[in-house]
């Protein structure tokens, strides 16, 4: 490719509303353009990389087993009413409506599509197992779109499903997936690494993410250094002790604390009792019904845990007016201890199990209650683990201190169970004779995600560090004079021929540019090798050899196609 010929529209700052780096050099490189907030076009660079990420992907899925197949982005509505989910992924879903007022939905995943699918083509055990995928738009009504591709409103997924006639069969199948993704990242260059997660509105029973790790990601993640063990912030346990017990006291009293309604005024004088003996009561609408939480004074409640504890689709923190009715008092002295309505569940943080000794809210603006003993007073429905881990608490396999770190999700695996197959009627017909639905798994790749999450990790403050295995283009060649007559173009052009000739990816920089200009725009790509051609070295028969992240060498004019091709071979993720 002649540089020219194509469209490469470098800028040397970013726009304002680009925050992080991967953002910014995705705009400064050239590589993509946005038509509106989370909208973006792909320039024929950053369409390269692209493909060759979405090629890395398919190559492996293959590898693994798995058929490729494209499904429709407009979906019928129908089929996510008998799912469920057109209700409980509603805050996402892009809504249409054609001429004949009928509503769409256009695709953010194609659980519904494919278990249709295998509905109406899969009948028998002998069919089984099988596992589909595809690499196509997604859309995703985000309200705040942000940080590039990493959030988009659409954006390319690899999604892939998988069929088996047994739980152990579909256990092998998540076990393919899993280390084909350990494969696709590894030859994408990216250090990714997977952690168990949530599985959240899509349901299932057993998942893993495969995180990058980066400041700017937006996920948290728990992990262990000496054991390995590594989790979603949304789903990490630790082995942290449970409250301290102590002589169980009297029964409760009350006491008055005027103007008191945090943990940390409780804690501070006169009434000095520490966070770690009180016990916060929170209220919470879960799936339209109120309901109770007890966590320790100093510990946060995790609401994607509460939510798959209770198997709640839909939870938010009740507002102080629906909080008053019920229970009589504003938030700040509020306790389970007296006046809960019956119907009203109280769900409590195992931390507290055994808890006595406690102070707690008495229901009543202005007071709160002490020597309460959790099991004695408290009428707890279910003890779950409630509480978000922080860093320095015992790993819950081996006791060493977790660490939390910031991560990019770029990968998810689900085991799903029947859950689709069962709504969605998907049966087939088992060896022993007998109907059953085949238990799925399905696996996720936000392909524009990894490819900016590529660069997060790959940069530096000329541009972007590219691994070779999807650099747009793998060798810049860059005549410092281009005339056709110059010595400097015709030894490029004959570089260029050779060096294609054996399957390289190159670009000719054919601009009637300053040499700064030239060589600050590879740097900006993030070639990962530029080939100089200047009139100062070519009069001693030299080219200079520059990799991307390594020191400029000189070498004679014709051992110069050998010594880039030596250079590939060489690199790592090639
Ligand atoms: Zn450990």
């Amino acid at each position: 490719m002649k540089w020219t010929q194509t469209l490469i529209p470098t800028l040397r700052e970013a726009p304002a509303d680009a925050e992080i780096i991967s953002h910014k050099l995705l705009l400064r490189a050239g590589l993509i353009r946005k038509l509106a907030g989370g909208v973006y076009t792909f320039l024929p660079l950053g369409l390269r990389a692209l493909r060759k990420v979405e090629q890395i992907v398919r190559e492996e899925m293959d590898r693994a087993g798995a058929v490729e197949v494209l499904m429709p982005a407009l979906q019928p509505t129908e089929i996510w009413e008998q799912s469920g989910r057109a209700e409980t992924a509603s805050n996402v879903l892009f809504k249409v409506k054609d001429s004949s007022g009928r509503q769409w939905f256009l695709s953010p995943t194609a659980e519904e599509v494919i278990t249709t699918l295998a509905a109406n083509e899969i009948n028998s055990y002998r069919q089984l197992p099988k596992n589909f995928y595809q690499i196509s738009l997604k859309f995703r009504d985000e309200i705040r779109p942000r940080f590039g591709l990493m959030r988009a409103k659409e954006f390319i997924m690899k999604d892939a499903y998988s069929f088996d006639t047994t739980d152990e069969g579909a256990m092998a199948s998540y076990k393919k997936m899993y280390d084909a993704y350990t494969r696709i990242f590894a030859r994408c260059g990216l250090k990714a690494f997977p952690v168990e997660a949530d599985t959240g509105v899509i349901g299932g029973n057993y998942s893993h993410e495969f995180m990058v790790p980066a400041e700017t990601g937006e996920n948290d993640v728990a992990f262990c250094e000496a054991c390995g063990y590594a989790a979603n912030i949304e789903k990490a346990t630790s082995g942290i002790p449970k409250t301290a017990a102590r002589e169980v006291g009297a029964a409760t009293e009350k006491f008055a604390t005027p103007g008191v309604v945090t943990i940390e005024a409780l804690s501070k004088e006169p009434y000095k009792v520490p966070a770690n003996r009180q016990i916060k009561t929170l209220v919470y609408i879960a799936d339209s019904k109120p309901v109770i939480i007890l966590i320790r004074g100093d510990d946060q409640l995790n609401e994607t845990k509460f939510a798959a504890k209770t198997g709640a689709v839909a939870v938010r923190p009740a507002t102080p007016e629906e909080i008053l009715p019920l229970l009589g008092a504003k938030p700040g002295s509020l306790g389970a201890v007296v006046s809960v309505p019956a119907d009203v569940k109280v769900y409590a943080d195992e931390r507290l199990q055994g808890a006595n000794d406690m102070t707690t809210g008495a229901n009543e603006d202005g007071f709160h209650l002490k020597n309460v003993s959790i099991e004695r007073d408290i009428k707890v429905t279910a003890w779950f683990d409630l509480r978000t881990v922080s860093a320095g608490e015992p790993c819950v396999k081996c006791g060493k201190a977790l660490k939390i770190r910031r991560a990019i999700e770029v990968g998810h695996v689900f085991k799903l169970g029947t859950k689709y197959s069962e709504a969605l009627n998907a049966t087939f017909l088992d060896v022993d004779g007998s109907r059953k639905p085949p238990v799925m798994g399905c696996y996720g790749i936000g392909i524009t995600r990894t490819l900016q999450a590529i660069i997060e990790q790959g940069n530096d403050k000329d541009g972007v560090i590219w691994p070779l295995s999807v650099a747009p283009y793998q060798v810049c060649i860059t005549p410092l004079a281009v005339t056709p007559e110059s010595q400097a173009m015709q030894l490029a052009e004959k570089f260029y021929a050779e060096l294609t000739a054996r399957g390289v990816d190159v670009i000719l920089d054919d601009r009637d540019e300053r040499p700064g200009v030239k060589f600050k725009d590879a740097d900006l790509v993030g070639f990962p090798i530029r080939i100089a051609l200047g009139e100062k070295s070519l009069a001693k028969g030299e080219v200079e050899i520059k990799p991307r992240n390594a020191a400029l060498q000189a070498v004679k004019i014709e051992d110069a196609v050998g010594a880039v091709v030596k250079l590939l071979e060489a690199s790592p993720a090639n």
